[in-house]
């Protein structure tokens, strides 16, 4: 089953009097559990697609639907209720409140969440800060912990709702080399054992290369589908367009 369906997606942004065209015609489907990477230079539209596949953003024109149920009607309240429950998001500076500890930041994406108890939160908060292995911090706050460990606590805040999607926005490009590469197989190894689909931007080739689907993307348009070969690494790239002249001069 596809968990994200995205039909003839336009984004356009206007900036004064200029429309800034930030996706053209994008069309795509992610199945459900991989650990996908969108990639691309800056401004070729992965925040975008990001965001819209979140229900952050809607798009200009197209349908996008979220484990077949279309998003792209959906009111504001509606789809703020859908966030709640199936999207997960982990961003570049982590965002995590200051003023509160590792465990309620965890816990704060479930207050809004009337169908889960207190005993629940409470449990919920202790096996996700296990998973990313801060089980010792729950009471930090964040500038008592260095740069991974608050991407770590964002992954749990992020899974705390068992989102069927977990989307990361350049989830490294914060960190070094080093922790990023744990980050990235702390989200791989979830994504495995949790069957959580994973969709994260990188321009990060040793990034990319962790993912087992790959999109590219180029000035708006994705130029390309990847599946990774599981037994030599390689990608497997099905280039579907090129760009038009004028964007290629
Ligand atoms: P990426 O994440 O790959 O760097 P973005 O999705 O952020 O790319 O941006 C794609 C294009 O849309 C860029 O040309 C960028 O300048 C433009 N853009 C992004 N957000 C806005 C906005 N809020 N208003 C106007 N233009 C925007
Ligand atoms: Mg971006």
């Amino acid at each position: 089953m596809s968990v994200v369906r995205i039909e003839h997606v336009y984004k356009d942004y206007q900036l004064g009097e200029q429309t800034v065209q930030a996706l053209h015609d994008i069309t795509w489907s992610i199945d459900a559990g991989v650990f996908l990477a969108i990639s691309g230079p800056s401004g070729s539209g992965k925040t975008t697609l990001l965001n819209l596949i979140g229900c952050i953003d809607k798009p200009t024109r197209g349908k996008i639907f979220i484990n077949e149920d279309d998003v792209s009607e959906k009111s504001a309240n509606e789809l703020a209720d859908l966030r709640a429950r199936s999207i997960g998001f982990v961003f570049q500076t982590f965002n995590l409140l200051p003023v509160l500890s590792a465990a309620e930041n965890v816990e704060y994406p479930l207050l809004r969440r009337a169908d889960i108890s207190p005993d629940e939160r409470k449990a919920r908060v202790n096996y996700f800060l296990d998973i990313v292995g801060l089980g010792k911090f729950a009471n930090h706050r964040p500038n008592q912990l260095s740069g991974g460990q608050r991407q770590r606590v964002a992954i749990a805040r992020a899974l705390a709702i068992k989102p069927s999607i977990v989307l990361a926005d350049e989830p490294t490009a914060n960190l070094d080399k080093a922790t990023g590469r744990e980050i990235l197989s702390l989200m791989k190894q979830i994504n495995r054992r949790l069957k959580t689909t994973f969709i994260f931007s990188t321009h990060d080739q040793k990034v990319i290369d962790r993912a087992d689907r790959l999109v590219q993307m180029e000035d708006g348009y994705i130029t390309a589908f990847g599946v990774r070969n599981e037994t030599d690494k390689s990608w497997n790239l099905a280039r579907v367009r090129t760009l038009p002249e004028s964007e290629n001069e």
